[in-house]
């Protein structure tokens, strides 16, 4: 396919019914849909992405009471966590219903759901009918999509549609809270931070990031390489002596001092929030083959920090 024209949202909602894959914008970022109920649909969603089947999917509902058609044992603190902060950039894991194929889950014996808050998303998804799986929309390991126009750039010749919301607001990928083992357990950082959840829920456990090298993974989906660029991005303090190669780029965060002077600002006001929102689209400007480097400025890692700090480490070479 050719886009644009993009995709509106009932042609979307027709092409998701006949088991077709479509992109769709959320708030987080731009999302890969599918049937989470059609073990075919799910299959074009990994084949699309070439993503490895044991990096299991998140469902997106547009109804709090849709939770039950996909999840059992339900937790209270779900119930908590949906109130506080559904719709909106939050993932939760639960204990699946047999309903959900095991494609979606990695044959974990649980899901992940979550109720975006992007008006465009939600008109799919209650047209459709159905919940819908979705990854980010972009090559497997490869720069999340923030806008319609990053996702035909990777995706165009592989999917039945694009629909165009905008760019995203917050841009990156949701928080992930699992509720399935014995204490609440933030698996992703993102824009609800670690706080708001133990506002709402007490005490929560941070899993520890996986991105060590050497390491095996301790969840699905934790690579070491996700969300890198084609140009080499280094995130970290450039060594004293190095010289930079001539056609070296940087990405500033505040207004501090660097190597070379900024090429782009996340936030001259050093805002996380404005930061978060930025990045990815920073990241896809500046994948360019006049590029040698793109160098990242180091951000506090406290609050929405943690989200930035998790995805740049990943997409960071690991050595100048
Ligand atoms: P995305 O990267 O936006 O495609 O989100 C999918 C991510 O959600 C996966 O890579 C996993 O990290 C996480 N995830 C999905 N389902 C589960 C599950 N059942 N248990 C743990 N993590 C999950
Ligand atoms: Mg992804």
């Amino acid at each position: 396919m050719k886009f644009p024209p993009w995709t509106s949202v009932s042609e979307a909602a027709c092409l998701l019914k006949d088991g077709e894959v479509v992109a769709i914008p959320t708030e987080t970022v731009y999302g890969l849909a599918g049937n989470a109920f059609d073990p075919k649909a799910l299959a074009k969603i990994f084949a699309a992405k070439e993503r490895p089947t044991f990096d299991p999917l998140i469902v997106h509902i547009a109804d709090i009471a849709q939770l039950t058609d996909i999840a059992k044992d339900i937790p209270d603190s779900a119930y908590k966590l949906a109130e506080a902060y559904w719709p909106g950039p939050m993932t939760i894991i639960l204990p699946k219903k047999d309903c959900i194929p095991d494609l979606c889950t990695s044959a974990l014996p649980s899901v992940a759901v979550r109720f975006p808050s992007h008006p465009v998303a939600q008109a799919i998804i209650k047209e459709a009918g159905i919940p819908l799986a979705a990854p980010s929309a972009n090559l497997f390991k490869h720069v999340s999509p923030t806008t319609a126009e990053h996702v035909a750039a990777q995706l165009a010749d592989r999917i039945a549609g694009i629909v165009d919301g905008g760019p995203c607001s917050v841009g990156v990928e949701s928080s992930i809270i699992s509720l399935t083992g014995e204490k609440p357990t933030v698996l992703r950082p993102g824009a609800i931070t670690p706080e708001m959840f133990a506002k709402v829920l007490g005490d929560v456990a941070i899993k520890e990031s996986t991105s060590k090298p050497g390491q095996p993974m301790l969840a699905p989906g934790q690579c070491d390489t996700h969300y890198r660029p084609q140009v080499p991005l280094y995130y970290g303090e450039v060594p004293a002596g190095y010289t930079l190669p001539e056609h070296t780029v940087r990405i500033a965060f505040g207004l501090q001092a660097g190597p070379i002077p900024a090429t782009v600002n996340l936030s001259a006001t050093g805002d996380m929030v404005e930061a978060t929102s930025k990045l990815y689209a920073f990241m896809h400007d500046l994948d360019k083959p006049d590029y040698d480097l793109i160098l990242v400025d180091p951000i506090p890692n406290v609050g929405v920090g943690m989200a930035l700090n998790d995805r740049l480490k990943r997409a960071s070479i690991k050595k100048l």
